[in-house]
C-alpha cells in the first residue's frame, strides 16, 4: 500500500508519459512534413515507449491497489521547423521528464516507500540513457548544419531504430 500523495504523484506521472507520447507524436509528424521519414519513424518509436512507460505506473498502481485517475492530457504546442529544432525541443522534454522522476524517487524516500523506489530505479537510469540519445543526435544534426546529403544519411540511420526500451538509435 502506498500513500495518496504518492499515488497521486505516479499518477500524475502515468499522465504526463501520455503526454510525453503525444508531445512526440506532434513531433514525428513535423519531422513527416520536413520529408525526414527515418527521423520520424525514430520520433514515432519515441512516442511509443513513453505509452510503454505509462503503462508501467498504470500497472504499478494497480499492483498497490491505489486509485486511478484519468486525466486530461495536456495538448502540445510544437512550433520547431527545423530537425534540430525537433530534437531539441525533444531534448528539453526529456530534461523536464528526468526531473519529475526524480521528485519522485524523492517523494518515496521521504515516504519511506522502497517498493515504489525500487520501481523507480528503471525509470531514474532510463533517463539518463533517454537524455543522451537525444543529444548524440542533436550534436550530428548540429554538425552537418544545412549539408543535405548528410542530413539523409543521419536520417538513414534513424530509420533503423527498433521498439525495444533503451535501444541507442545512432
Ligand atoms: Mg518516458
Amino acid at each position: 500500500m502506498i500513500s495518496h500523495e504518492l499515488a497521486k504523484g505516479i499518477n500524475q506521472q502515468m499522465v504526463f508519459e501520455l503526454y510525453s507520447a503525444y508531445l512526440y507524436l506532434g513531433l514525428s509528424a513535423a519531422l513527416e512534413k520536413m520529408n525526414l521519414p527515418g527521423a520520424a519513424h525514430w520520433m514515432k518509436m519515441q512516442a511509443d515507449e513513453e505509452i510503454s512507460h505509462a503503462n508501467g505506473f498504470y500497472t504499478y498502481l494497480v499492483g498497490q491497489d491505489a486509485e486511478i485517475e484519468l486525466e486530461t492530457i495536456q495538448k502540445p504546442e510544437i512550433s520547431a521547423d527545423t530537425p534540430l529544432a525537433v530534437f531539441t525541443a525533444a531534448l528539453k522534454h526529456e530534461k523536464l521528464v528526468s526531473k519529475k522522476i526524480d521528485k519522485l524517487a524523492e517523494l518515496s524516500v521521504k515516504e519511506h516507500s522502497f517498493a515504489t523506489l525500487v520501481f523507480l530505479n528503471t525509470f531514474v537510469t532510463e533517463q539518463v540513457e533517454e537524455e543522451r540519445n537525444v543529444q548524440v543526435i542533436i550534436d550530428k544534426l548540429s554538425r552537418i548544419r544545412d549539408n543535405p546529403s548528410a542530413l539523409l544519411f543521419i536520417d538513414a540511420e534513424l530509420a533503423k531504430r527498433t521498439l525495444s526500451p533503451g535501444t541507442a538509435a545512432v
